[in-house]
């Protein structure tokens, strides 16, 4: 496996960021702060969605918050590898309807899940 395709490697990327900033002791790891950044972001996406920008720039911004997302286990200290992979887990066993001609897959009314 290349470094570019390891969890690991990425989270360590983005670790090594927050250090570089100290996002520790500056703010950069209160999570209402991300969020709002998080927010940005998808708004980034979904101008790029709405605008009909190239491909390359919803990568980035897809990018942008991605990187978010593995600095929020940074900062708040969970396996977000594991959380992939537990909801991953989840997810594979739900069932799906089409709801105003678009897949949904969910927890529905009445599924084994949603009764737990
Ligand atoms: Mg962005």
């Amino acid at each position: 496996m290349s470094k570019q395709d390891s969890f690991s490697e990425m989270l360590d990327e983005v670790r090594v960021f927050h250090e570089k900033h100290q996002f520790s002791q500056t703010g950069g790891e209160d999570m209402a702060y991300r969020v709002a950044l998080m927010a940005e972001e998808l708004g980034e996406i979904s101008a790029c969605v709405t605008k009909g920008k190239p491909t390359e720039m919803l990568a980035e911004e897809c990018a942008d918050l991605m990187i978010l997302l593995l600095g929020n286990a940074i900062s708040k200290d969970f396996d977000l590898n594991q959380a992939f992979w537990g909801k991953m887990e989840k997810i594979s066993k739900r069932n799906s309807r089409m709801i105003d001609g678009r897949i949904r897959v969910s927890n529905f009314e009445g599924s084994d899940e949603a009764n737990q």
